[in-house]
């Protein structure tokens, strides 16, 4: 966990006094919910999660810092420790009348709607927002907050005219209510490359595992690599076919490397035939890179669910060898995989 606590704090670095909220939603983009949040827990100040059941997942294992539901959906298992997302008035009314039921006050952040059109209330109906949250006397409101829907390397008139929004919104808001209001809106990407963007928080999730999503380097480093075993190692003929489908055929002898990790694993489509759509997933999931003894080795043929054969002619591989696997992208990662937490 040194490099995530590595990434955090350079995030930090740039980010001056803006809180940092550890986004750990989508089981800490696969990396594992508890054990991720437990080992950063010190080094952060809030969680993000996607809904109220990973934030109680989060608080039934001992974790005390603030966690948040970042998606504008709730129900009455909320508790003291979450702090929901509210983007509509009628919410507004129903936490109110839940935490009123459970005896605590409340608090939430509103979302905003700035351009990307997925949750937040629309600019205009926050008069009346207001309004009504005027007469829930069981909850108040912590912070407010907006989404970037794409990066300022990529789309910076789009990002600046989000960010414009939001200082309008945070001005308008500030103008109405006494209390101090956390505002927040950046994610890994605005972070680093949109300082403007950083706030009294700043959201990340990319960055801090490793992930380089912004157009300016500032040293993150990589945070996992998954590891597999070679199962066997067997001659192979000039001529004779490997694996399922007879899509591969030997253009030489070689050495074949059966590998325990396969497409169930999370190596990918591999077994679909070639198609738009499994282009597309592969951009997205790219396939993993396997190696043995630091040098790289190409699968052979379609992987099954659970083995990869392998190309091991240039090395001199054996059973229970390390396989190191290189993802782009850990979500992919099948649950069951055992993850292992280096301190
Ligand atoms: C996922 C998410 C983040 C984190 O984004 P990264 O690009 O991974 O840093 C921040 N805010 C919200 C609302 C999110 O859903």
């Amino acid at each position: 966990m040194q490099s995530v606590i590595q990434n955090i704090r350079n995030v930090r670095q740039i980010s001056g006094d803006a809180m940092f909220m550890a986004v750990v939603k989508s089981n800490a983009y696969g990396l594992g919910l508890v054990e991720f949040a437990r080992n950063i827990e010190p080094s952060i100040d809030r969680f993000g999660v996607s809904n109220v059941e990973e934030a109680n997942k989060l608080l039934q294992n001992g974790i005390t810092k603030p966690v948040h539901v970042l998606a504008p959906y709730f129900d009455d298992t909320v508790s003291e420790g979450i702090i929901p997302t509210i983007d509509r008035i009628e919410d507004l009314r129903r936490y109110d009348s839940i935490c009123e039921l459970k005896g605590y006050h409340g608090r939430f952040h509103l979302k905003i709607n700035t351009g990307m059109n997925r949750f937040g209330l629309e600019i205009d109906q926050i008069d009346e927002f207001m309004r009504v949250l005027q007469n829930c006397s069981h909850i108040a409101m912590e912070g407010v907050f907006t989404h970037f829907g794409s990066t300022y390397a990529k789309h910076r008139k789009f990002t600046r005219k989000q960010w414009m929004r939001f200082m309008f919104v945070k001005d308008l808001i500030t103008m109405n209510h006494s209390d101090p209001l956390i505002f927040h809106m950046a994610n890994s990407a605005a972070c680093i490359d949109f300082p403007e963007s950083r706030l009294d928080m700043v959201r990340i999730g990319n960055a801090m595992y490793g992930f380089q999503s912004a157009s300016t380097d500032i040293g993150l480093l990589p945070t996992y690599h998954i590891k597999a075993n070679v199962m066997s190692v067997r001659f192979v003929s000039k001529g004779d076919f490997i694996g399922y489908g007879c899509t591969f055929k030997a253009n030489r002898n070689m050495w074949a490397a059966v590998i325990s990790f396969g497409g169930y694993d999370g190596f990918g489509l591999s077994r679909q035939p070639k198609s738009i759509l499994r282009d597309i997933y592969h951009r997205l999931f790219p396939k993993p890179k396997l190696f043995i003894h630091g040098q790289p080795v190409t699968p052979l043929g379609n992987a099954s669910m659970t083995y990869i054969i392998a190309d091991v002619s240039h090395l001199n591989a054996k059973p229970g060898d390390t396989v190191v696997i290189k993802v782009d992208s850990i979500l992919s990662l099948k649950e069951t995989i055992e993850r292992k937490y280096v301190i």
